[in-house]
């Protein structure tokens, strides 16, 4: 039995990034009572970790949430601290509740409600919103002796600049953006080998953000009225050609070799035999839901996810998720296109507790 002081609360919404932030944001006019809870010290969810040079791939006026624009900035693309800031002043803005640093370890059924579990406190909620992202759960995949090998290994995840790899022998796994904006970074001070598994797709110069978020609005109204359309190729994990992967490209480093089949305890072999010696293996292999507060609930399915009917739980009507990825709504993982889902979730929501 847990002995924490409880508290009843009709919302609660784990998480306090972009996406927490737009559910309570089309929560705010309903008659409910709701709270944000969230892990960080301060706002801006992933925002706060990202690498020192990363910024957005489209400009300010394509990277709002809804109600207040973000402001604009000097350069074409801002930055990930421009990001944080306007995440900060977002929820100020709204004087959104939000509860800092919280951490929920466990969500269990309770009577007529969800129970929140953290180590000091239990929120019981009628309806719970998990919008929690996927920067706490990198993913590295599984490589034949990695155990062996001696030297660095860092996620994207924990990546702040170039400075520990100067004049080293650096491994970029990985061919998405994170693998892309690495290897230019990195390639500028060390020597870099770029491993990817097939040839990454490198979109048009003059294909950003902007194009990638159209493409994405015209797939999901197809969608919804039941067309198939055809698109040219091109998704949000796709290479968008920001100014420093343009300018690796001039350098002549965006050059990718196929993986190796294995680690040894200095580096790498190939497939063919042959060793290399690395200082470093930089893993730009994505991200898989942060979920593992839900593993009470036993909801978790065999890809790590939760089966649901556009953002509600399938297996639990109470809890809805937001923001996750395309599973939880298009390009509901970006900036612009998670109020889309968060506005649909907040009116089932209401629906849902005004007819229980
Ligand atoms: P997060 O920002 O991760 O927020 C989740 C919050 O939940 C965090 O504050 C976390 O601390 C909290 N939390 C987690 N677990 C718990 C728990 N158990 N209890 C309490 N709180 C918890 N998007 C764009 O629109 N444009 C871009 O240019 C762009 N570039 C990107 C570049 C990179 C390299 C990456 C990785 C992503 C990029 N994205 C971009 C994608 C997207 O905007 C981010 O991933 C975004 O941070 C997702 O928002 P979120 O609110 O869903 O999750």
């Amino acid at each position: 039995m847990h002995s924490l002081p409880e508290q009843a609360i009709d919302i609660a919404i784990i998480g306090g990034g972009q996406a927490g932030l737009s559910v309570a944001y089309f929560l705010r006019n309903t008659p409910h009572t709701f709270v944000i809870l969230d892990a960080e010290q301060s706002s801006g969810g992933a925002w706060l970790h990202g690498w020192n040079s990363l910024r957005l791939f489209s400009p300010a006026n394509w990277s709002s949430l809804s109600g207040w624009q973000m402001p604009p900035v000097e350069d074409e693309y801002p930055t990930r601290t421009h990001v944080v800031d306007y995440l900060s002043r977002y929820e100020a803005r709204y004087q959104f509740p939000i509860e800092r640093p919280v951490v929920i370890n466990a969500v269990e059924r309770g009577e007529n409600c969800l129970r929140l579990v953290s180590a000091e406190k239990i929120w019981r909620a009628k309806a719970v919103v998990s919008a929690t992202g996927t920067w706490r759960h990198p993913f590295i995949p599984t490589y034949a002796n990695a155990h062996l090998f001696s030297g660095t290994q860092l996620h994207s995840a924990h990546y702040g600049n170039a400075d520990n790899f100067v004049g080293k022998k650096v491994i970029v796994m990985g061919g998405g953006n994170s693998g892309a904006q690495l290897l230019a970074e990195v390639s500028k001070v060390a020597d870099c080998i770029w491993v990817t598994p097939h040839e990454p797709v490198f979109l048009p110069d003059d294909v950003d953000g902007r194009v990638l978020f159209a493409r994405a609005t015209e797939r999901w109204k197809a969608h919804k009225e039941g067309r198939v359309i055809d698109q040219p190729v091109g998704g949000l994990g796709d290479i968008v050609m920001v100014p420093s992967v343009v300018e690796a490209r001039a350098r002549g480093v965006l050059k990718t070799v196929r993986p190796f089949a294995s680690f040894t305890p200095t580096g790498v072999m190939w497939n063919d035999g042959s060793e290399t010696t690395v200082d470093a293996v930089i893993w730009c292999t994505g991200f898989r839901p942060a979920v593992q507060h839900l593993h009470s609930l036993g909801i978790i399915n065999s890809e790590g996810k939760i089966d649901v009917n556009e953002t509600r739980a399938i297996q639990e009507p109470r809890l809805w998720l937001v923001g996750y990825g395309e599973w939880t709504g298009l390009a509901s993982a970006t900036i612009v296109g998670v109020s889309r889902s968060a506005r649909a979730t907040a009116e089932e929501i209401d629906e849902f507790l005004k007819t229980s």
